[in-house]
């Protein structure tokens, strides 16, 4: 007996041989798992517009399970859950908006921010700073390295 063949998709050892390979590969349960199996890679908004256009599958009526599974041409997702992926797709673009938005605003704060910084640690530096209170001296190079923006929230 030869080395077996090991299928990936489907986890199964079969016969080294080129036409049961193949005949394997032209299987549904095998198409099936290999469609399975990329369908981890899809992201929720991809997933959300491939069963939108899917008319639902009738074992959803029967509350059979449809021996197509993943790469049934008809939906196999309830209107709840085409409506709870709607909801986690529009909530994940709304923090995903709000985050860039966040950022660039504080991008913005920060470069006025620095701007009166270097003003008035330019402004203070013509005192002599051996006479003014520690609050009012020039900050060091030091100090100012360790210079770190508040956040906005
Ligand atoms: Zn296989
Ligand atoms: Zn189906």
């Amino acid at each position: 007996m030869g080395r077996k063949y090991f299928c990936d998709y489907c986890e199964k050892r079969i016969q080294n041989d080129s036409s049961i390979i193949r005949k394997h590969n032209e299987g549904l349960p095998h198409i099936r798992a290999k469609a399975e199996h990329f369908e981890q890679f899809k992201d929720l908004e991809q997933i959300l517009a491939e069963s939108k256009q899917k008319p639902p599958c009738r074992s959803l009526k029967d509350n059979s399970e449809c021996m197509f599974g993943i790469i049934c041409r008809f939906r196999h997702y309830t209107t709840e859950q085409i409506w709870e992926m709607q909801q986690r797709v529009n909530d994940f673009k709304l923090i995903q908006q709000k985050k860039s938005n966040r950022l660039h605003r504080n991008l913005r704060n920060i470069n006025s921010r620095t701007e009166q910084f270097l003003l008035k640690r330019c402004a203070r530096q013509r005192y002599d700073t051996e006479k003014l209170p520690p609050s009012l001296q020039a900050i060091d190079e030091t100090e100012l390295q360790k210079f770190e923006p508040p956040t906005w929230g």
